[in-house]
């Protein structure tokens, strides 16, 4: 092992959630929804992808964000024991006994089907929305089954809502839909119940898709909706999340040394390798390997050979030394790696890659 530098990161792994950057990405959404009235409804299922919900819902909430949206009940009663008071949907199908602690937490429910209506009507005092089936094919009733579904849930419904399947993709598909969309609102005057559809993207490119309510989850956390490609400071979206480690230690590798299991990498000429205590555990995932890159003092690194559990190996210079810090995901200097780059190295999108940072391993803090 070489270098001096002294060691004192703030642990192994950890992330940093920008909370202005959440806040400055609610206005930014809520500027381009299509009426002055229309509201925003925060995703922040799934732990908030990520970035915590509890600090980014009060972000947003903060930020004029007018409610808030979930996939489990648990994920729902964990933002009202943090004491937050703003609406909550829940968007999945529960079963009774997620039911009851969805009316324990002043929850609104999804109807997704004939039997889902009966047994949120089979539960007093539980606010429902409708989510219409208009050619995703996941969740939601058939068009056919609306006036059906509302009957049965009668003056509990409150909203309803339809899921855009292509809305970053397919310009044609996404008419469609809210053609089918439009033609079941139509055919059922709702009166007074809250009609909404937009994700990020049926925000960012298609006006005709806001209704009352905006959805958006990725975009939040200014992350681009197309997933692997896409730059979200061009839509005026700034990433939230930076993912940092350290350098660990310091070696030479001499020509025909190879690095970490397999020895998949080995080196052509002399060169220095850091170890960096962040690997699959952490959510840094495995088909990285031999493909990533990393920020170290200002530049980027090559990932050398495969991310173990526990720990991957970048390809330095000798300026590197033991306690420099890591960015995997973020800024440094002048330079920076996004979300979206390393999902199209590991072959996914950016929302698995901040949801799969793992909350037991990875440190959280907000600025
Ligand atoms: C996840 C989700 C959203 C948010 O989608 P993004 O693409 O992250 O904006 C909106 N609505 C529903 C029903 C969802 O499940």
């Amino acid at each position: 092992m070489i270098g001096q530098g002294i060691p004192e990161p703030p642990s192994r792994t950890w992330a940093e959630v920008d909370l202005g950057a959440i806040r400055h990405n609610v206005r930014a959404l809520k500027r381009r929804a299509n009426g002055s009235g229309t509201r925003l409804m925060a995703v922040v299922k799934a732990d908030a992808y990520g970035h915590g919900a509890v600090p980014t819902a009060r972000a947003a909430l903060e930020a004029g964000a007018d409610s808030l949206a979930v996939v489990t009940a648990e994920e729902g009663a964990e933002l009202r024991n943090a004491g937050i008071n703003a609406p909550i949907l829940v968007f999945t199908d529960l079963l009774p006994g997620t039911l009851t602690l969805a009316k324990e937490n002043r929850l609104q429910v999804t109807a997704h089907s004939i039997p889902s209506a009966k047994r949120i009507a089979a539960q007093p005092g539980l606010e429902a929305h409708l989510k219409v089936n208009t050619g995703m094919n996941r969740w939601g009733v058939e068009p056919n089954e609306v006036g059906e579904a509302r009957k049965i849930l009668g003056d509990r419904m409150i909203g309803v809502y339809t899921h855009l399947a292509s809305a970053d993709s397919d310009k044609q598909v996404t008419h469609r839909q809210l053609h089918a969309f439009d033609e079941v609102l139509a055919a059922h005057p709702f009166g007074g119940v809250l009609v909404h559809a937009a994700n990020s993207a049926g925000t960012l490119w298609h006006p005709s898709s806001h209704y009352d309510c905006i959805r958006p989850g990725v975009a939040l956390y200014g992350l681009h909706p197309a997933g692997d490609e896409g730059d979200p400071e061009r839509e005026d979206l700034r990433p939230a999340l930076s993912l940092k480690s350290y350098v660990a230690g310091v070696r030479r590798l001499s020509p025909g040394e190879g690095v970490s299991y397999g020895l998949t990498f080995r080196a052509g000429e002399p060169m220095y390798a850091a170890t960096v205590p962040v690997g699959y555990a952490e959510g840094y995932r495995r088909s990285l390997s031999n493909r990533a890159a990393a920020l170290v003092r200002g530049e980027r690194r090559p990932l050398l050979g495969r991310v173990t559990m526990d720990a991957c190996i970048f390809g330095v210079d000798k300026i590197v030394e033991v306690g420099d810090e890591v960015v995997l995901i973020g800024k440094q200097g002048a330079e920076s790696v996004r979300a979206e780059e390393v999902g199209g190295w590991a072959g996914t999108i950016n929302y698995e890659v901040t949801t799969g940072i793992q909350g037991r391993r990875v440190e959280r803090s907000y600025t």
